[in-house]
């Protein structure tokens, strides 16, 4: 990679627009001809970002299908990337994901530029794509605005070194530029399991120089970085800003978007995981039962308004714990964090990948779909509910005094009783009460009336009975019999 001279780093890209306007093709179409073969032979499986060079340049395209939007707009913390592309298709121009990833880049402030697509196409009108977009307030250049436009195909790669060279421009507008700081800072892109390796993070780095050997910390994990690799996975000792590597050493799956931060000691990077106040809560949950859930929606809009909704299920006996949440498709290492987690997943308006649909089925990872939000909540909540304990309820339905004790083994004892009241039946639990004072807990094993063995002895009788018990009923007792049901319990 080229060395950036001015404290310039490469401006982080991420690319937004309707679906099927061809984001993934665009970032084929440059990946295929900013990347020889030789490079990408080592690439041996997406990892979420990479590194172009143009010119004396270079660029950082984040390549998360389904969290453009996240990573364009994280709210917490700051944005991830500097330069959006928005894609629109020049035979469909605007459309609803269209708008609402302008509104994303508005929201973020965030520079962009109009990559018009599918320009090799019969019957498109790229002028008219330029109109509706004025619509949406976003004013190009030929229409009284600043905003950059270049048309583009991705499918015959025309375009893309004038789409790049108008990123390098805006980054120079913008003045992108590196931040130096002692202990390197960045931003968690993906994380994935892999059977050999363990987890495998991809970071970019925002800010410093992250080296191998260092210790980091997100808030949800922690660890020392054993190996470094580049995007092509290749083995790297230091990564500075902008730049996306693959860490393995970090102990289990952090959050995709979480922030990540190097540690002089692991004990300070241990400290900072567990410090944090959800930590907090977990430790406090005692012998609460938590239900883990991994959520992915459409849009940050469905995200927020199903986590809104999910806190307002009453917690105090069970704990929903949203272990992961995205907007996107259901992904690899969503069932990566799934197995880990033991956490079904439940989609919100999201497909999920071909490969990943075949491991779903392979693993027998539960995962639900839902159209609307109420119904996504309500089974979120029957799953909470089924691991509620039965409640049982004990209901009072006879008493017998003791009149005489015949035998006393271990834990057993022959005893002679009258019915005070209701009927006994055989397998009854018992209270034993000497008084007012209850002496302890046992079973009536059998019941026996002149010698026969029966199934019930109704009021006033008296009869004979095996007492199973810890404690020792005595002549005079009162033992209480009751019967027991469980209810289910309802949140
Ligand atoms: P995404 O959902 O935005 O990532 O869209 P894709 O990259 O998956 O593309 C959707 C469809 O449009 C695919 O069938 C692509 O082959 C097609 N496509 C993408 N770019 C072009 C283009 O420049 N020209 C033409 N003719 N088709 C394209």
């Amino acid at each position: 990679m080229k060395k950036e001279e001015n404290n310039e780093r490469p401006p982080v890209v991420v690319i937004l627009g309707h679906v099927d306007h061809g984001k993934s093709s665009l970032l084929e179409a440059i990946k295929d001809l900013k990347i020889t073969a030789k490079e990408s032979g080592g690439i041996t499986q997406h990892i979420g970002a990479y590194v172009i060079s143009h010119g004396e340049k270079d660029i950082t395209f984040i390549d998360t299908p389904g969290h453009e939007a996240f990573f364009a707009m994280r709210s917490r913390g700051t944005k991830v990337a500097d330069i959006g592309i928005l894609v629109v298709a020049a035979d469909e121009s605007i459309k609803e994901q269209t708008r609402e990833a302008i509104e994303h880049l508005k929201k973020a402030n965030m520079p962009f530029i109009v990559a018009i697509n599918k320009i090799d196409k019969k019957n498109i009108d790229i002028e008219k794509v330029k109109q509706d977009l004025s619509k949406e307030e976003v004013f190009v250049e030929s229409y009284g605005g600043n905003v950059p436009s270049v048309n583009v195909s991705a499918k015959e790669k025309t375009g893309i070194e004038e789409l790049l060279e108008m990123i390098l421009l805006l980054a120079e507008v913008e003045g992108v530029k590196e931040e130096k700081v002692d202990f390197a800072e960045g931003v968690v892109i993906e994380v994935q399991r892999d059977a050999k390796k363990g987890v495998v993070v991809v970071v970019l780095v925002k800010k410093g120089v992250l080296k191998k050997g260092d210790v980091v910390a997100t808030e949800s994990s922690y660890g020392k970085i054993k190996t470094m690799k580049d995007f092509l996975g290749k083995g790297i000792e230091t990564a500075g800003s902008s730049i996306p590597v693959q860490i393995i050493g970090i102990k289990d799956c952090p959050k995709a978007g979480e922030d990540f931060f190097v540690f002089q000691k692991l004990e300070d990077a241990k400290k900072f995981t567990i410090d944090k106040p959800r930590k907090e809560q977990e430790a406090s949950l005692g012998d609460k039962k938590i239900l883990n859930i991994i959520i992915k929606a459409d849009v940050m809009g469905s995200l927020e308004a199903i986590e809104c909704s999910l806190e307002k299920i009453p917690q105090n006996e069970i704990n929903i714990k949203i272990v992961k949440a995205d907007v996107g498709n259901i992904t690899e290492s969503d069932i990566e964090c799934s197995k880990m987690t033991n956490a079904e997943i439940y989609s919100f308006r999201t497909k999920i990948d071909k490969n990943v649909g075949k491991i779903v089925i392979r693993d027998k990872i539960e995962v639900h779909y839902f159209d609307i939000i109420y119904e996504l909540i309500e089974k979120v909540r029957e799953e909470a509910q089924s691991l509620l304990e039965d409640e049982v309820i004990k209901t009072e339905v006879a008493k017998v005094k003791i009149l005489a004790v015949f035998r006393t083994q271990k834990n057993r004892q022959i005893l002679g009783g009258k019915v005070l009241k209701g009927d006994v039946k055989k397998g009854s639990v018992v209270e034993i009460y000497r008084g007012e004072e209850k002496k302890g807990e046992g079973k009536l094993i059998n019941i026996k009336k002149e010698e026969r063995d029966v199934e019930k002895i109704i009021e006033n009788e008296e009869f004979g009975m095996l007492l199973e018990s810890k404690e020792k009923a005595e002549e005079g007792d009162v033992l209480v019999l009751y019967k027991e049901e469980s209810i289910k319990k309802t949140l």
